[in-house]
């Protein structure tokens, strides 16, 4: 619920150290984020989509002009 990448709210030193943790102790959900999708956006979309809401704007992440936002660099602010 913070307003910073995941890694940060988490106080994790980067986004790495929060794929491995995802890698080791949820390796199940972490192989579903093939995209390598930021990690909050990714963890929202699977609660969106175990509960049928789609709020996506696009039916294909490709297709889709908000892929930047869901697939972009986790360095900088969260967007
Ligand atoms: S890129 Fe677009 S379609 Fe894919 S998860 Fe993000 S908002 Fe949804």
């Amino acid at each position: 619920m913070g307003a910073d990448h995941l890694w940060q709210d988490l106080g994790l030193p980067h986004r790495r150290a929060l794929s491995e943790l995802m890698a080791t102790r949820f390796m199940t959900l972490a192989q579903r984020n093939t995209g390598d999708m930021k990690w909050k956006k990714f963890l929202y979309k699977q609660l969106c989509e175990r509960e049928e809401i789609f709020v996506c704007k696009s039916p294909s992440c490709a297709a889709c002009s908000d892929y930047d936002v869901c697939f972009g660099p986790e360095t900088g602010p969260a967007t």
